[in-house]
């Protein structure tokens, strides 16, 4: 067993992402993906996670026998403790053991956190959190979450919920969010809003560049369409991210306000690629937030990408079984 190289899994609702970290410089040496697909039953599960695993192990050229643990990072709620992944919305599982399976077929130790916070803890260590000890992440998706690093720790909170800052109320008589209840800044500005409110503006008939480029009845929408977009000028994509950037904004501003942090890092495919997004938002967030706090808040994008949660899910790993990294 080497104490050099882990394994970091992603596990979405759309895809399955592994990857061989070395843990000493944080460079990923192989990756594997596959389409998360239907869950028919677990045990058909592990074993395309496994396949997943060692596609990576194999592109990597580093056998199982020199991993020394893995991390896993899941979209949905954990138990921590005990390595399940309790519910999954995305990807339609509940109270299914993930680390358990893994750890007995690899004969490693398997830490399972969740998504948010294992992408936190990449950028942490080898992303745009390195040398900040107190910071937010915050990630803009079909959802908008955010990881809280206090004092070079992350923060969970009482229940393991802190960081929910997509369900921050914006209007209590606003737009219905998928918790159930109305306003919540998500029902604004996640990715998933941004497309609602261009669906609603194509079905009124407004003229867009988007129109082939959007699927009307998922709302299924790239980064780099919208992108796109802005750079011809184009009203309703325009008019929408810049309503989405100014209620994430005013989110931020709030986060600034109440925790007044060294640093917020945006992440997720909009804001790292559409500067347009990022910079309204940042724009926003500094007018609205108090004026000490925001002349001194760096906001900044994140670093690792798609790759954020595979880094971190290894790197949380590696510290679960007891070693610091670095
Ligand atoms: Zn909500």
């Amino acid at each position: 067993m080497s104490g050099k190289y882990a394994i970091g899994l992603d596990f979405g609702g759309t895809k399955i992402l592994s990857g061989v970290l070395n843990l000493d410089n944080g460079r990923l040496l192989g990756v594997g993906k596959k389409k998360t697909g239907h869950v028919d039953n677990h045990a058909d599960l592990i074993t395309r996670i496994i396949s997943v695993i060692d596609e990576s192990l194999e592109e990597a050229g580093v056998a199982a026998s020199q991993i020394g643990s893995i991390g896993i990072g899941a979209a949905g709620q954990v138990n921590r403790e005990k390595g399940i992944l309790i519910y999954a919305a995305n990807i339609g599982v509940s109270d299914l053991p993930l680390a358990q399976p893994l750890s007995d077929y690899y004969q490693i130790p398997c830490a399972l956190g969740n998504d948010v916070e294992v992408a936190t803890i990449g950028e942490m260590h080898f992303g745009a959190g390195r040398h900040c000890s107190n910071f937010v992440c915050v990630f803009v998706g079909t959802g908008v979450g955010s990881g809280i690093v206090q004092n070079g720790q992350l923060y969970r909170g009482a229940t393991g919920s802190a960081g929910e800052i997509g369900h921050i109320v914006l209007d209590p008589f606003g737009r219905l969010c998928g918790c159930g209840l109305l306003g919540c800044l998500e029902a604004y500005a996640s990715r998933t809003a941004i497309a609602k409110q261009i669906v609603g503006e194509l079905t009124r008939g407004s003229d867009s560049v988007i129109r082939d480029k959007i699927d009307m009845q998922k709302g299924i929408l790239r980064s780099k369409a919208l992108s796109d977009a802005v750079e011809v000028g184009d009203e309703v994509v325009t008019t929408a991210l810049s309503q989405a950037a100014q209620f994430l904004g005013m989110g931020l501003a709030s986060v600034i306000n109440f925790y007044n942090p060294q640093r917020i890092i945006l992440g997720g495919g909009l804001v790292e690629g559409c500067d347009y997004f990022f910079t309204e938002a940042v724009k926003h967030a500094k007018q609205r937030a108090l004026r000490v706090p925001a002349k001194k808040i760096e906001i900044v994008k994140a670093e690792l990408g798609d790759y954020a949660g595979v880094i971190g899910a290894a790197v949380m790993a590696r510290e679960k079984t007891g070693l610091v990294v670095r």
